[in-house]
């Protein structure tokens, strides 16, 4: 689809954009204190609170609901900052165009359901507000391009996207693993939209929050979204993950800004550089390539003699061997695994077509 979109805020030079405020407006005392704390910094650009929750489970806060809208007018008259929440459905969405919410946001357990992105793209019809759209909760490229399209096609042309994270099953540091090249993909397809990090709902904690957004900084991001709460242990969602503003103004400070593209001087170590990365992919395609003919001398082997194409207790070993050895080499056991799956599911069908002949 082509597309003519809009920026959802306007970069400043030097420093990327921000929006910060709490996971969730609780108070009205809490609302105001975070956002002087936050106004104060001088670099947020954008406040965020979440007036609707989505929770997992019924009975946790679930958001103070459309009382909230209020104190969100009192941050933009007493701050200046402007203001964001998440919409969910169509009525979210009336309630924050007539309290003069500046930017709206779809959740992620919103982009997953087309229903409700198509319920919130026809409210928003006619409408001339931003919104910005966050990863759904699965890694599931198709929902976020389709939830971009329905926003769009409602007439809305300041789109920005949130990056999230990704629900992931398995023991990992993250509460919702980066898959960074998901990100990477939907920046190549559309590379005007404005994308940003939610550090707070990838890390789930307090002490990764700098190294994540400096992460996406370095992929050349055009900011971060962090949960900030005056009194973090007491919040009423997502405390583990919450920081103070005050911890919030030291990240912001050690962040460093790339830039987006290299000097001539620098560009020709980068080209140097490249072409050895290049070399060594295609030396591995290449291994790949072989290895993949052993696995149809095995599979010929197998069929000649009917044995089974998948042994366990050979592929347990390769994955313990290929552990030891990446650690070796500076590679991580989540790659080495992910990696060895693939090589292993490529030589499974290699054997299964000489097999099935
Ligand atoms: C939030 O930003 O507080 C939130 C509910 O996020 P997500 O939709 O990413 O889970
Ligand atoms: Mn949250």
């Amino acid at each position: 689809m082509e597309m003519k979109i809009n920026k959802v805020l306007q970069p400043t030079p030097g420093r990327g954009l921000v929006i910060a405020g709490p996971c969730s407006a609780e108070t009205e005392g809490q609302v105001m204190q975070c956002a002087k704390d936050l106004a104060k910094l001088g670099q947020v650009d954008l406040f965020r609170s979440g007036i609707w929750k989505p929770r997992t489970r019924p009975g946790s806060f679930e958001g103070v609901g459309t009382e909230g809208l209020s104190w969100l007018k009192r941050v933009k008259e007493e701050t200046g900052l402007r203001t964001t929440t998440e919409v969910a459905k169509a009525a979210h969405v009336y309630d924050c165009l007539k309290a003069g919410i500046d930017v709206l946001w779809i959740g992620a357990r919103t982009t997953v359901n087309p229903f409700s992105v198509q319920e919130v793209a026809d409210a928003l019809s006619g409408a001339d507000v931003p919104v910005l759209i966050k990863n759904p909760i699965n890694p599931d490229m198709g929902l976020w391009v389709g939830a971009v399209e329905r926003i769009y096609k409602a007439g809305i042309t300041r789109i920005g996207l949130i990056h999230r994270g990704f629900s992931y099953h398995g023991k990992t540091q993250y509460r919702n693993v980066p898959r960074w090249q998901l990100a990477i993909e939907m920046k190549r397809r559309f590379p005007e939209l404005q994308m940003f990090v939610d550090n707070s709902h990838i890390c789930g904690r307090r002490d990764t929050l700098q190294e994540v957004a400096q992460e996406a900084l370095n992929l050349n991001y055009d900011g971060v979204m962090t949960e900030v709460h005056p009194r973090p242990d007491e919040a009423w969602s997502d405390a583990a993950q919450q920081i103070t503003p005050q911890v919030f103004g030291e990240m912001l400070q050690n962040l460093r800004l790339r830039k987006p593209t290299a000097s001539e001087v620098e560009m020709a170590d980068l080209i140097e550089l490249r072409r050895q990365i290049d070399e060594v992919d295609s030396d591995l395609i290449g291994m790949l390539g072989k290895r993949m003919q052993l696995a149809d001398s095995i599979g010929e082997f197998k069929a000649a003699r009917n044995i089974a194409v998948l042994q366990s207790d050979r592929w347990e070993e390769i994955m313990a061997e290929a552990a030891k050895a990446g650690n070796q080499h500076g590679l991580s056991e989540e790659f080495m695994k992910s990696y060895l799956r693939a090589v292993h599911q490529e030589s499974i069908d290699h054997q299964d077509a000489i097999v099935n002949k």
